[in-house]
């Protein structure tokens, strides 16, 4: 008797009264897009709880790739048996038994939805605890702190045995609100941004702005690294790669440099507008949080927004820097992030960019040229790769992708 099947419980979406369906729907999607190595496995889904049915996959590299699934509260391998007492607990005792060595605790928490089971909460607990205190030597029960738990969880159609409770993502199925466009530099902030919006079920699309040959293809390699972890919670993403070095000249020599900031991100804003019309986005996301550097102060976000009416999130808008760096390592970004390779804002920084620009100031200084033109060229010859989560070897990918 072994594991037969992994049993999800859905985080925060069964709040969700009428868009239930549609959440299900969407996370049975992503589970079988994550999973799709696994060719044996089949998707049971119903209204509170998912069952991926292992058919003889393996279940520990299933389980890591899960916990990378949005939408997932927690979820247990699980043995499926008859609601027949014997049933249950000669597969509670084969689970206690595999792990079980001299000295151990347990306890038994069963759970009921079918209240017309012969025996209740309390009387399971006993029937299955008594079974394996006879059948193991040296085990004893420890209601507080065991190292086994059992959960007996009896339902309609059968009884689920399991040893164990995983953590899930928690959040939503990605996509499940629709799409966005991470504006994705090669710094630790937009990568965490991206992140915490995929969690709340966006899906996301990368745009990244490159000035080469002031800026290298190690900068542009490392977005596209940072692409792929972002890929582990959808399976792909895109990147968006926009040709930035012909604006960023003009606007250096165009624009008194106190200004040339936020002129810089007016015009990357532009951009990405317009590409999330082309993509069909519903928002931007960028990785601005309040304060920390000159084009972050609330006068300069004021001159910047104004060039759209879009939806901005800023998920990390009142986050301090160590609370970022916490959510960069847990999500392995930080390493790539911390490389050196400059990015087209660094390069063209201006020794004191003005932390309080005017809105009107900036207008009239961008009068001078026509930027229609440029922005369309710059649109038009934007290079869009597809990044997914299976390669590893990343220059070896991006050959072949190029
Ligand atoms: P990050 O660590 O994400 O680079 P930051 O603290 O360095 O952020 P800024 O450089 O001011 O902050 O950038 C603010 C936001 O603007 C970034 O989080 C990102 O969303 C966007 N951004 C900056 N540079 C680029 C770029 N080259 N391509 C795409 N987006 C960018
Ligand atoms: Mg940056």
């Amino acid at each position: 008797m072994n594991y037969d099947r992994i049993m999800i419980r859905y985080g925060e979406m069964s709040l969700k009264g009428r868009n239930r369906k549609h959440f299900v729907h969407k996370l049975k999607k992503n589970i079988q897009f994550m999973l799709r190595d696994f060719e044996k496995i089949q998707i049971e889904s119903g209204w509170d709880r998912m069952y991926i049915v292992l058919n003889g996959d393996p279940v520990d590299p299933i389980i890591e790739q899960l916990k990378n699934v949005f939408g997932i509260q927690s979820f247990s391998p699980v043995i499926k048996t008859e609601k027949n007492i014997e049933e249950i607990r000669a597969a509670a005792l084969h689970i206690a038994n595999e792990v079980h060595s001299p000295g151990n605790t347990f306890k038994i928490s069963a759970r009921r939805t079918d209240k017309t089971f012969e025996y209740d909460t309390n009387g399971l607990n006993h029937a299955v605890g008594a079974h394996i205190l006879i059948h193991l030597d040296d085990i004893k029960v420890d209601v507080k702190q065991p190292n086994l738990n059992i959960i007996v969880e009896i339902r309609q159609d059968a009884a689920y045995i399991s040893g164990q409770i995983i953590h899930g993502a928690g959040g939503f199925p990605v996509a499940s609100s629709g799409k966005a466009m991470l504006m994705l530099s090669g710094g630790i902030d937009s990568p965490v941004a991206g992140y915490l919006t995929m969690k709340r079920g966006v899906g996301i699309e990368a745009v990244h702005f490159h000035s080469p040959p002031f800026t290298s293809e190690r900068a542009k390699q490392k977005v596209l690294d940072l692409a792929r972890k972002l890929a582990q919670y959808s399976g792909s993403v895109k990147v968006h790669i926009v040709p930035f070095t012909k604006i960023q000249e003009i606007i250096h020599k165009e624009i008194p440099s106190g200004f040339s900031m936020t002129a810089t991100r007016r015009m990357m804003l532009r951009i990405t507008e317009e590409i999330r019309k082309k993509q069909g986005g519903l928002a931007i996301v960028t990785g601005e949080s309040l304060g920390q550097v000159a084009s972050q102060t609330m006068e300069s976000m004021l001159a910047i927004n104004a060039v759209t009416n879009t939806p901005i999130i800023r998920p990390l808008i009142a986050m301090d820097k160590l609370e970022i760096i916490q959510i960069a390592e847990e999500i392995d970004t930080i390493e790539i992030s911390n490389r050196p390779y400059e990015d087209c804002c660094t390069i063209f920084t201006p020794p004191a960019p003005k932390t309080k620009p005017k809105l009107e100031k900036m207008e009239q200084f961008e009068e001078k040229v026509d930027w229609t033109p440029l922005l369309e060229e710059a649109v038009h010859d934007t290079e869009t790769i597809m990044i997914s989560a299976r390669v590893q070897s990343s220059t070896a990918d991006l050959d072949s992708l190029l």
